[in-house]
């Protein structure tokens, strides 16, 4: 068993930078000291090692061994912890997934040509931000790098940026925008690195603690200098008019963050961030963190499973943009009509001909990830296999234009099909000209290029397979120089090159023939010649690899630099095909119609669905069901009905139908009229935030209140119980003047509660209507219709429930009881005051206290206990049967 040598501990970085060390040492600590909180790994033969704090680091989160480096300068051990350099993708992924950034320090020169230490720099730092290791990323996923500048009086600027993709946007909020929609915007966008100058520590804070981000403060202290310039040189224009930001200032700010911070990292092109788009939020339908949560877009609430979240349900699409523009098509639904419905016509054009969508979706399917291809690309970090499959995903191409040219009318894919055309033929040509068909993994293994791409190279590989031609016409020559007919040229691994004669032939040799071995019947020779020649085969191997691997990086530049841009605008027409034919797809599978997206203001659903729930019911089939909710007379629902009935899940789906509708889908419903929709706003279940220090009860009002604050006649608003975290008194006024808020707004309400008082709202306010959720009462029992019914209820069935949730009957019994003492008392009339509500709760909690006291013991089960089942017949049986039924349902 091999144990770890103990090491000196205590010494720190810095100390080690002070101090004498070895050459390697000093190299590596000093190249640390610049570095300090980033994780540095140097390349050391074939490791990659890390000394000190850092082989400490590297020890315990990757859990590999700690040994030490006895420094003879510093006089002491210093820890030093390695992994094999082949496998530093792997070790690296797992730093990044805990939030740490890593450094890679190479050799820059050949150890075999350098005189003295070999020389060594920082060649990539890696972030969770700036990852292109596919192996590091979710496919499915962004990877965005955001940076946010605020200020008190400036707008504040947002830049983003996918090192993975390409994908540079940038957006500014305006000046009365507090922090809290520069983090809704952080939220919405789910980045995996934030950056923000040094000394934003609130808003730091606010994003570590509702988003998985890294926190990176990037001081770069003339940014805001020369933030325009900095955009200016990198896209190389003259204004940046055409990128539709020119008037913006925080947003150049944080735009000019993210391209400095990706360029410090990667530490070489980003030739492949080629566009600057600007947009602003208010074109898209505001979705805050707790409507994501509640609506379970991309997690479900119960178990955090993606598999059950919406997303993952309708996602049909079947390329990695495709899935990730789908994905970014629910985190921005459209207010734009236009729009919305140029995207219906798309999926209705794809849903008309299911063999047309299948071939699409069939040629689709083998298109490769082009944008990360070509990020890798334009990094140079491609190998020969991603440019094969990007030449495999262009042959692919036509085939998928001559579906989609057949559409010329419908303007989504029309668009589509013009970009597609413009994809230059030469590019495909370069490749397939260039590239073997299945060249291997490592660059330096030759195997890249085809024969006739390039003359030295098949020279060079013309000698190294022992040039035949050529041997037959050196044996020719000596033949006629010796006389000797049976003359042959042969090789082997011991000697090279060697000339073969008959022993009876070897008297009267040339004088520049050296004998080298004796076999039984003959002598082998090797001339001057010979050797230069066998030096050239022999060196043929090493100049082909390494011309292969010139060769190859001149291909993935001219890929980089010429076509990179037609690349990425064919990636985005090839992801958006994608996401129509996944929606028409969707359609078909789930049943989905085309709903009627218009300005107006009313919401009219008949026969609408929730898709998740629908889809995760075995058995039972789904209840439909209508609603008609309109800034008017039917602007605020109360929905009463039992737990379990089906309220939450009716309040879900009809703010999913509007979300879908508005992404340009069709909807889980038979018909859908949908007034365009600003803000979807949720207040959904109850969750504890305690990781943030804030209870049940606090994470409601807190979102409480984000809906009274925001919402206007334009938003739709789903409230599952409000004031159910704090006492029935509190709860009921707080959910009674929330609701009665709400109605005076116009925002369209679907209000579920528990609190039947509040059926009491639809004689006083114009625009409230009661609903209720309808169950069939048999016996004890009661039986889910699953069906929203005008009307309110005053019932709770709340033992009911219970009962079928397995309740044990005492418990049951007992509540029965407590509940006849409760509803003995008189319930407040209609029109009463919330004061009257107060008053009559005060005497029904007084009564209930008596009664608690009064039924100890129970008559009922004392009576029940003596009694001698084996003397009573079965008359008596039957009397005392009656007197007990009698006594339990007497109010005690
Ligand atoms: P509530 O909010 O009233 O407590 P839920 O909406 O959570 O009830 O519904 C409870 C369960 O009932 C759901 O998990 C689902 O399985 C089922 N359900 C809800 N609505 C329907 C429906 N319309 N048709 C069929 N089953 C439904």
């Amino acid at each position: 068993m091999h144990f770890a040598e103990p090491v000196t501990t205590a010494v720190t970085t810095k100390d080690y930078h002070q101090g004498n060390l070895t050459p390697m040492m000093r190299q590596y600590f000093d190249v640390k000291a610049e570095r300090p909180d980033i994780v540095l790994l140097m390349r050391v033969g074939d490791f990659y090692e890390a000394y000190g704090e850092d082989a400490e680091l590297l020890s315990r989160e990757l859990e590999i061994t700690l040994t030490g480096r006895d420094d003879k300068l510093a006089g002491m051990r210093i820890p030093m912890a390695g992994v094999p350099y082949h496998a530093l993708e792997r070790y690296a992924a797992r730093l990044i997934g805990k939030g740490f950034k890593v450094a890679i320090c190479d050799q820059v020169e050949d150890p075999k040509q350098a005189k003295g230490l070999v020389k060594r720099r920082v060649t990539r730092v890696i972030t969770p931000g700036t990852v292109v290791e596919d192996s590091m990323l979710d496919a499915k996923s962004n990877n965005y790098l955001v940076a946010a500048v605020t200020g008190e009086t400036i707008p504040s600027g947002v830049g983003i940026v996918d090192v993975s993709t390409g994908e540079f946007l940038v957006t500014e909020l305006p000046k009365s925008t507090t922090t809290d929609s520069v983090l809704d915007e952080i939220i919405r966008l789910q980045p995996t690195e934030c950056l923000l100058f040094p000394g934003m520590d609130e808003l730091a804070d606010a994003i570590r603690s509702v988003t998985r981000a890294t926190v990176t403060f990037h001081a770069s202290s003339d940014i805001r200098q020369t933030s325009r310039q900095a955009l200016l040189r990198h896209f190389g224009t003259q204004s940046l008019i055409g990128f539709g930001c020119d008037n913006m200032t925080s947003g150049l700010d944080a735009a000019a963050l993210v391209l400095d911070y990706v360029k410090q990292t990667q530490l070489s092109a980003v030739s492949h961030i080629q566009s600057l788009s600007t947009y602003s939020t208010d074109q898209f339908m505001t979705l805050d963190s707790a409507a994501r949560r509640n609506l379970e877009l991309t997690h479900s609430i119960s178990d955090g499973a993606k598999s059950k979240s919406l997303v993952s349900l309708l996602d049909k699409t079947v390329t990695p943009m495709g899935a990730r523009m789908f994905r970014g098509w629910f985190d921005h639904p459209l207010l734009d009509l236009a729009m919305i419905r140029n995207r219906q016509d798309g999926v209705a054009a794809l849903l008309s001909s299911s063999i047309v969508r299948g071939d699409l979706r069939e040629c689709l399917r083998q298109i490769a990830d082009l944008e990360r291809l070509m990020s890798r690309t334009c990094n140079g970090m491609a190998n020969a296999r991603d440019l094969v499959a990007l030449r495999r995903s262009l042959e692919i191409v036509p085939q998928i234009l001559a579906i989609v040219r057949d559409f010329s009318s419908v303007s989504i894919l029309a668009d589509c099909a013009s970009v597609i055309e413009n994809v230059p033929e030469e590019l495909c040509a370069l490749l397939n000209r260039a590239l073997m068909d299945d060249p291997p993994l490592m660059l330096r293994d030759g195997g890249l290029i085809k024969v006739g791409y390039n003359h030295t190279l098949d020279d060079l590989r013309e000698l190294r397979s022992g040039g035949k031609a050529r041997i037959s016409e050196m044996e020719d020559a000596e033949r006629a120089r010796t006389g000797i007919r049976n003359l042959k040229i042969g090789f082997n691994n011991v000697f090279g090159y060697y000339i073969e004669l008959p022993k009876s032939a070897a008297d009267e040799l040339p004088e520049d023939y050296h004998r080298k071995q004796t076999t039984a019947n003959t002598e082998r020779y090797v001339t001057p010649a010979l050797k230069e020649y066998e030096l050239l085969v022999l060196g043929a191997h090493d100049k082909i690899v390494d011309l292969e691997y010139q060769l190859f990086g001149e291909v993935r530049d001219i890929v980089a630099k010429r076509h990179s841009g037609s690349v990425l605008k064919l990636a985005q027409s090839i992801a958006k095909l994608d996401v129509i034919a996944g929606l028409a797809e969707t359609a078909l599978q789930h049943r989905f119609f085309r709903p009627d997206v218009h300005d107006g203001e009313t919401l009219s659903i008949t026969a609408g669905r929730h898709p998740v729930v629908e889809s995760l019911q075995s058995g039972t089939s789904f209840v439909p069901n209508d609603t008609h909710l309109d800034t008017d007379a039917s602007r605020l629902h109360i929905i009463t009905g039992p737990n379990s009935a089906g309220k939450s899940t009716y309040l879900r789906q009809v703010a999913l139908i509007v979300l879908l509708a508005q992404i340009g889908s069709y909807v889980p419903a038979d018909t859908a009229s949908v007034g365009l929709v600003n803000r979807i706003f949720t207040r959904v279940g109850a969750h504890d935030d305690l990781a943030n220090g804030q209870s049940t009860f606090m994470v409601e009002m807190s979102e409480t209140a984000n809906i009274l604050n925001n919402a206007t006649s334009r938003s739709l608003v789903i409230l599952d119980e409000v004031g159910r975290g704090t006492s029935t008194f509190d709860g009921l006024a707080l959910a009674w003047s929330v609701a009665e808020h709400l109605h005076e707004i116009g925002a369209k309400t679907l209000f579920a509660t528990h609190y039947h008082h509040l059926n009491d709202l639809e004689s006083r306010l114009a625009g409230a209507k009661n609903f209720r959720v309808a169950v069939k009462e048999k016996g004890d029992h009661i039986v889910w219709m699953r069906r929203i019914m005008p009307g309110g209820t005053d019932k709770s069935y709340g033992i009911q429930v219970a009962k079928l949730a397995g309740v044990p009957d005492a418990v049951l019994v007992r509540a029965r009881q407590v509940l006849v003492a409760l509803e003995s008392s008189s319930k407040p009339d209609k029109g009463n005051t919330r004061a009257d509500f107060e008053q009559l709760l005060n005497q029904q909690t007084k009564r209930l206290q008596l009664t608690l006291f009064e039924t100890e013991p129970n008559p009922l089960i004392e009576e029940l206990r003596t009694l001698d089942l084996g003397t009573l017949s079965p008359i008596e049986a039957l009397n005392v049967l009656y007197r007990l039924q009698k006594l339990a349902i007497k109010p005690q």
